[in-house]
């Protein structure tokens, strides 16, 4: 950017709105050919569409089973279902409401955890002290699509037998360190594929797991709990895909690959971009392992940057870019979950990201030309920071 800013009275660096995210769907056309035959069929949910959609998902992921779900939220709360847990859970505070959600909707407690300062993510540590005799399980985050130290953190969860769930809602084409899929981890695995995730299907989600009777128990689940002779072992409820989000689901699965790749270059053209800028920092993936980049996220920090989080945030939307504070506030302080509780937690990490996260704009269909442009407005939002920092003041 080499004009004046917007804020100090210059022209928007975009003349239409960049959003934080947009959905990159696949051919329409055969999409809308499918959906055609779909409807002459009359057979609208649950059947072949979905049935091919799972195989291709286990096969991509490395993984026996994938059962399809009307959403990671109720993916979540089946899985917990299905596993009989009763008791506390843990669960990184950094993250999506709705990944607590799914644990208060089962009756269990959640507790919450701090993160790691550099990756976002849980750490073993986090994990490991926060285990008492009360914790029934723990929920992983890919936060960002940046997978969670997985190996350690399983390897720890079962001295203690105590299983582990990934909310892997960011997670779709993320490696861990060990080269396996984000899918392949735990006890199962839950993918989201509503319209902000990088696999998309309009709403969806994904239930990936190695074990058979879990995989055998959570299509009962999604099917109100009936089985075959009409009983229910336990309360269901319905969570089924239909075959329009499968279809959809699947047209874009063939183009993952270019959509990963894409998302690569334009973090590493913004990270090369944006580096060298005092106070700005990225989330750190482990080496070794593979982050999908879901969310660009940048760590403001103030004093050196010359603006705070929120001020950035609103330089930018006079550019006309959007960004997103994720996650703000962080899921401990959500209502739900701070009126009914006995405890108070002390998470000073998940307080720190939570005031200086911002997310930048990154979807896959996004030209590096925009990447550079954004980049260009953060650099001058830092080399105008004092006249601009005055400007909000007052
Ligand atoms: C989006 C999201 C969810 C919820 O996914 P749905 O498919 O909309 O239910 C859960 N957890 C995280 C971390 C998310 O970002």
């Amino acid at each position: 950017m080499i004009n004046k800013p917007a804020i100090l009275g210059g022209t928007p660096e975009f003349a239409e709105e960049i959003p934080m995210t947009r959905p990159t769907l696949a051919n329409e056309k055969e999409i809308l050919e499918q959906a055609r035959a779909v409807l002459a069929s009359g057979m609208l949910t649950n059947h072949e569409f979905v049935r091919q959609f799972e195989d291709k998902c286990s096969q991509y992921l490395g993984v026996k089973h994938t059962v399809a779900v009307s959403s990671c939220t109720i993916g979540l709360m089946l899985v917990m279902k299905c596993l009989d847990l009763s008791g506390e859970v843990l669960v990184p505070s950094f993250t999506f409401s709705a990944t607590v959600h799914a644990i208060a909707w089962n009756g269990l407690k959640p507790v919450f955890v701090d993160c790691q300062p550099d990756t976002f993510n849980v750490s073993v540590k986090d994990i490991e002290q926060a285990i008492t005799t009360k914790t029934a399980a723990l929920v992983g985050v890919h936060i960002f699509g940046n997978p969670c130290p997985g190996e350690g953190i399983e390897m720890m969860a079962s001295e203690h037998g105590i299983p582990v769930i990934y909310d892997a809602a960011h997670g779709f084409g993320a490696r861990y360190i060990s080269g396996n899929m984000v899918g392949s981890g735990g006890s199962a695995e839950v993918f989201s594929l509503s319209p902000t995730k990088v696999l998309v299907a309009g709403e969806g989600g994904l239930v990936t797991t190695n074990n058979d009777d879990l995989a055998t128990k959570l299509r009962l689940a999604r099917n109100y709990g009936n089985t075959a002779g009409y009983d229910s072992p336990f309360s269901g409820l319905n969570g089924r895909m239909t075959e329009f989000n499968a279809l959809i689901g699947l047209t874009n699965l063939e183009r993952i690959g270019e959509c990963l790749s894409a998302r690569s270059r334009l973090a590493s053209t913004y990270q090369e971009a944006l580096a060298g800028i005092p106070g700005l920092r990225f989330q750190q993936v482990l080496p070794g392992a593979r982050s999908i980049y879901k969310d660009l996220a940048i760590y403001v920090e103030p004093k050196n940057f010359g603006l705070s989080r929120d001020e950035l945030g609103e330089f930018l939307k006079l550019e006309n870019i959007y960004t997103k504070k994720y996650f703000y506030p962080p899921t401990h302080h959500l209502s739900a979950y701070t009126a009914h509780t006995d405890r108070s937690w002390s998470l000073p990490v998940t307080e720190d990201l939570s005031s200086r996260m911002l997310c930048i704009p990154l979807f896959s269909h996004m030209s590096l030309e925009h990447v550079e442009r954004i980049a260009g407005c953060i650099r001058s939002a830092h080399r105008h920071s004092p006249e601009v920092h005055r400007r909000f003041l007052g």
